[in-house]
């Protein structure tokens, strides 16, 4: 009975997958060289995999929630999708298996490094990464802030996992691969693709819990879009990235810890005590309306502030840019999630409000 329903399927992912006999395995690094003959003429692609639902699997076609997410290895997304091989010549190097909520500091480091690593070469070309879209805007803008080179990278997800009809992930993963491997890619910051179009890391972020079309760079817009196998880019993003910022991460073992604090009515002062008590470095606030502060808030603040972790104000409103305010650091238009990602990475450098604030209105 499944066996006849995936046939069904024969134009999706999955129906590659049951058709191909695929027994899910996962190691933690496996390389895969692509099967087709490596031509001269096309670019070469690494694709990294991280998880997510791109990898994900469900019981049938049409369960798009309550899967398991990064249930496939990244060999059997890059031999569901033969189409890229007409256009670049492909590896694949599983860097993780998680579901993106579990993506961590340690996994961060190692996917920055990796990808440093491999664009130092002249025989990789552009970089591909697989990911879960939960935090992806997160993954991006760190990449965004820490890789050293013009060469194209580019994150992509799906929202349907790779079992459902009508399944997103083989279109976004192949034309990631197609701007990875396109000239006008580079130097543009790390990219994000789903749905035919490009964004910049610094602005796309997740605005639907279930949608196809959940990825919005609100305020902003998007750097472009794909149409028939051919980016259009209209839109550049105007913050420094990548060879534009000072973060070097060759050496840093260890990010510092940082957290987000939420600001709501009636919120207490007890989850600042308890952001210092362990170990915070840092402390963003998702303050209500322009980061506005609430008097429990101030009071948290000022506790951490004397305790010497550094505190920066961001808003839970989800655009606009927090105004400047004398004696507090403000994200500019960074969503808290991305402010944090910010903070981490400023105070492997500095501990100066004034460095760490000219930062977020650089980057
Ligand atoms: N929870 C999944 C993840 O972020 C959602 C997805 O990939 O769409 O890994």
């Amino acid at each position: 009975m499944k066996k006849f329903f995936h046939c069904l399927m024969a134009l999706s992912l999955a129906a590659t997958v049951a058709l191909s006999g695929f027994t899910p395995s996962i190691s933690a690094q496996t390389n895969v060289d692509a099967k087709n003959q490596q031509s001269e003429e096309l670019p070469n692609i690494a694709i990294l995999a991280t998880g997510g639902t791109i990898a994900g699997t469900g019981s049938s076609s049409t369960q798009t929630t309550g899967y398991k997410s990064g249930d496939l290895a990244i060999d059997t997304l890059i031999e569901a999708v033969p189409e890229m091989n007409e256009i670049a010549n492909i590896s694949g190097e599983q860097i993780v298996s998680v579901d993106s909520t579990d993506i961590s500091n340690d996994i961060l480091l190692k996917l920055g490094k990796r990808i440093n690593e491999l664009l130092a070469s002249d025989d990789v070309d552009g970089i591909v990464i697989t990911h879960g879209t939960d935090t992806v805007e997160e993954t991006a803008y760190f990449l965004n802030l820490v890789v050293k080179s013009d060469k194209p990278v580019v994150l992509t997800a799906a929202m349907r996992p790779a079992t459902a009809m009508s399944a997103d992930g083989p279109f976004n993963l192949y034309n990631a691969v197609l701007l990875a491997g396109h000239e006008s890619s580079k130097g543009k910051g790390v990219l994000v693709t789903l749905n035919d179009r490009i964004s910049g890391a610094r602005h796309i972020t997740k605005t639907n819990t279930t949608v196809t079309d959940a990825f919005k760079s609100v305020e902003n817009g998007y750097l472009g879009t794909i149409v028939a196998g051919k980016p259009y880019y209209y839109n550049k993003v105007a913050q420094l990235h990548t060879t534009g910022t000072p973060f070097n991460i060759s050496k840093i073992e260890k990010l510092p810890q940082v957290d987000i604090i939420y600001g709501y009515q009636n919120n207490p002062t007890y989850m600042y005590e308890a952001a210092v008590e362990n170990g915070a470095e840092g402390i963003v606030v998702a303050a209500p309306g322009d980061g506005t502060l609430s008097s429990k808030s101030l009071q948290g603040v000022e506790y951490a502030l004397d305790k010497g972790v550094t505190v920066v104000r961001s808003s839970r409103v989800g655009s606009g840019t927090v105004s400047p305010k004398e004696g507090f650091i403000t994200s500019d238009s960074l969503n808290p999630q991305k402010a944090r990602i910010l903070l981490m990475l400023a105070l492997t450098v500095t501990d100066d409000p004034e460095e760490i604030q000219s930062f977020y209105n650089q980057y």
